[in-house]
């Protein structure tokens, strides 16, 4: 009765408005604005613009013959410097955007005027929970509010009109490593938000919120506690039969993972909502779910999994599982995108998705039914799925406790990320932001877990540090690769493919103009033929992007809107230096805005201040700086970069005033003299002489790159 009721009102102001010209929500966000949201071409009104998360856009203005005379309408320079990886909202002229730190600001959207702005003062420690920078993803829309998930784990409702806060509720044990940086998503009046943290041992869920109210009114859990029992929901008895649940339980419990830190899509007819679950916590499944002689065993339902859940209730309905017993950070977080398309002569209702494994999935959306995969970008770790969807694994990149460590691609970054796709109905193509990075995973044989700080999971994240020397060093990172792959979803194999500058390129955009807009890390925005790829315009936005763009009018003329500001789990990770071949990749946050004949101009590209390399000598003993770099790429190198190279976003410590004094070092890195920066004391993690230990192999480093490299280097900021 419930769904015939919806299906009514829906049609019935479908009747009654027809095609919305202009946005009118003035009378707020309503599930008919929602569900009709493909019909309403001047707004933004939902984060993957639809509930089909399509991010394609009918507008046609701006198209293949126009663009060459796209300039910029405004800008607006950000307050943080910190990776901006937002989809905005645009409602009644008015646009709506998140920052890192989870800041919201609102823009007059056609002249750029502020109209306000709301700061949840995340605290700065906060970062040091937060896997992959200090992002946020954007907002929801429903009646006269907006949503907003922060870093540190709580739901704020804001009054559209003036940024008040109309209520606000923590989503998560705020004692453990949880952060949230997704776009929450609202199904008749209930707000649905997840939650990030695999790597750091917690236990994955997604849970729905009242609107009005912020009342909790479900929480569907995608892993075992390690406790199931004959009174435990059904589907989550049947994902405990998938696991030792041995290490789940108890004080040393390592949490599982299984977070849905991004993607979901809903279909009002099904009225199904799918969201993506991420990685095993810890990502090796040998300490995780321990078989027989240091090995792993089970599926481990349902990480990396495609799970289908009914919105009103949480009741489990279907799941697709793209990575079995998955071991190597492999989630199914990746964007999951609806369309109907014929395939073998039979019109199919899909959901499609290229999560991190490789791999290109077309599933059945009402029954979760394996239609295809065909791999996306290279993949050693299996060599095919087969007919029923299962991948046919390579053993050899599968690494337990012990033996020989091995190179996996693609590597923990995925050959997709977080990166919203874009699918266009005419040509029938999936535009994929796709990425090519293996990694080494090297067995840890004494590894322990610890919740408290650093990044759990199971193997030795030093094994793959590049050595000292900057032809190798460029050689490799020349092997790293971004793209953006046309994918034909039906034949399950590219179109057309281009190749970047650089890896870590932004989110898509498709439009009825037949263009496909996107950013990248050679600090272009530009605009490609959907049909052929062709480049048909660009713009220099002196800084890396890696959002997603969004389309909209207002009075009738189109703007094309992206939020730029180089950052997240590649640019924090990487040598900054070295990422592009072209020139160092900076931050400079700015939200950019263009329409037709748009003359405004960005005001002269800054230089970059240089810090010299200047460490004191060496005089730690091999074994302590042995010591020093096991602690450190447990510890440091997911913010401060493997072996100690520096991004240019987050200090290079190499280049660290605290490097020669020990007792400031201590004070920093011990006691937490930087906390409010994001920077916590690790105290409770490591001794003294193990924080000595850190200091000696940052030091030693430093000399190693100051032999090599005389240049000096980026400063960061
Ligand atoms: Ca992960």
């Amino acid at each position: 009765m419930l769904r015939m009721g919806l299906a009514l009102s829906a049609s019935l102001v479908l009747a009654s408005c027809g095609m919305l010209e202009t946005g009118d929500n003035a009378e707020g966000i309503t599930n008919a604005t929602l569900i009709n949201a493909g019909d309403n071409n001047a707004d933004w009104v939902t984060h993957g613009r639809t509930y089909s998360e399509q991010r394609f856009s009918p507008l046609n203005q701006v198209n293949a013959e126009s663009v060459s005379n796209l300039g910029l309408a405004w800008f607006a320079d950000m307050d943080t410097a910190r990776g901006q990886e937002a989809t905005p909202l645009v409602m009644d002229g008015r646009l709506y955007v998140t920052t890192a730190w989870s800041k919201v600001k609102a823009y007059d959207a056609a002249t750029g005027a502020p109209l306000w702005d709301y700061d949840p003062e995340v605290p700065g420690e906060t970062a040091v929970k937060a896997c992959c920078d200090t992002v946020n993803r954007g907002l929801a829309a429903w009646d006269d509010k907006l949503f907003l998930g922060t870093l540190d784990g709580r739901l704020i409702a804001l009054n559209r009109d003036s940024g008040e806060v109309e209520w606000e509720t923590i989503t998560v044990d705020q004692e453990q490593s949880y952060t949230v940086t997704g776009a929450p998503r609202v199904i008749d009046g209930k707000i649905i938000i997840g939650n990030g943290g695999a790597e750091f041992g917690v236990r994955g869920y997604v849970a729905a919120y009242d609107a009005d109210n912020g009342e909790e009114l479900w929480r569907f859990y995608t892993v075992p506690e390690g406790s199931e029992d004959d009174g435990s929901p059904e589907y989550m008895q049947a994902a405990a039969e998938t696991w030792n649940t041995d290490a789940l339980a108890g004080s040393d419990a390592i949490g599982g993972g299984g977070t849905v830190w991004d993607s979901m899509a809903y279909d009002p007819e099904l009225d199904l909502l799918y969201i993506g679950v991420g990685n095993g916590s810890p990502w090796n499944r040998a300490y995780r779910s321990p078989g027989e002689d240091g090995t792993g065993e089970g599926d481990n339902l349902y990480l990396s999994s495609i799970v289908a859940i009914k919105p009103s209730t949480g009741e489990y309905v279907w799941h697709y599982q793209t990575t079995p017993g998955e071991t190597w950070d492999y989630t199914a977080t990746q964007h999951i995108m609806l369309a109907d398309m014929e395939i073998e002569g039979e019109k199919r209702q899909v959901l499609m998705q290229a999560p991190k494994n490789g791999f290109f999935y077309v599933i059945d959306r009402a029954t979760g039914e394996f239609i295809s995969a065909k791999p996306y970008v290279s993949v050693n770790w299996a060599s095919e799925i087969d007919e029923n969807g299962r991948p046919v694994e390579n053993p050899e990149t599968r690494i337990d406790k012990t033996g020989q460590p091995a190179l996996v691609t693609p590597g923990a970054l995925g050959g997709h990320n977080w990166h919203p796709m874009a699918f266009h109905p005419d040509e029938n193509l999936v535009y994929i932001p796709a990425f090519e990075a293996a990694m080494v995973y090297a067995p840890e044989s004494d590894w322990k877990p610890d919740r408290a700080r650093g990044f759990n999971v199971g193997f030795d994240l030093g094994a793959g540090d590049l050595p000292p020397d900057l032809g190798i060093r460029r050689e490799i990172y020349g092997t790293v690769k971004g793209m953006l792959v046309a994918w034909d979803p039906v034949t399950q194999e590219p179109r057309w493919t281009i190749e970047h500058p650089g890896p870590w390129n932004g989110g898509l955009l498709a439009t009825g103009g037949n263009l496909v807009f996107q950013g990248n890390s050679g600090s272009e925005f530009s605009a490609y033929n959907a049909a052929s790829g062709d480049k048909l315009w660009s713009f220099a936005a002196q800084t890396g992007i890696v959002a997603p763009p969004i389309t909209y009018t207002v009075d009738g003329e189109q703007y094309v809107a992206v939020l730029a500001g180089w950052g997240g789990a590649y640019a924090i990770t990487a040598d900054g230096e070295l990422i592009n071949a072209q020139k160092p990749v900076k931050n400079i946050s700015r939200l950019l805005v263009f329409k037709l004949g748009g003359d405004a101009e960005l005001p002269t590209e800054p230089e970059l201040a240089a810090l010299p390399l200047d460490p004191p000598a060496s005089r730690a003993s091999t074994e302590t700086i042995a010591l020093g770099k096991q602690k450190y790429a447990r510890y440091c190198a997911v913010c401060h970069a493997p072996a100690a190279v520096g991004s240019t976003l987050l200090p290079d410590l190499r280049r660290s005033g605290a490097l020669s004094n020990a007792k400031t070092w201590q004070t920093v890195v011990h006691d937490g003299a930087l906390k409010d920066n994001g920077m916590v004391g690790f105290s409770d993690s490591m001794s003294k002489g193990e924080i000595e230990a850190i200091r000696a192999y940052v030091i030693h480093r430093a000399n190693e790159d100051k032999t090599i490299d005389g240049a000096q280097k980026v400063a960061s900021k």
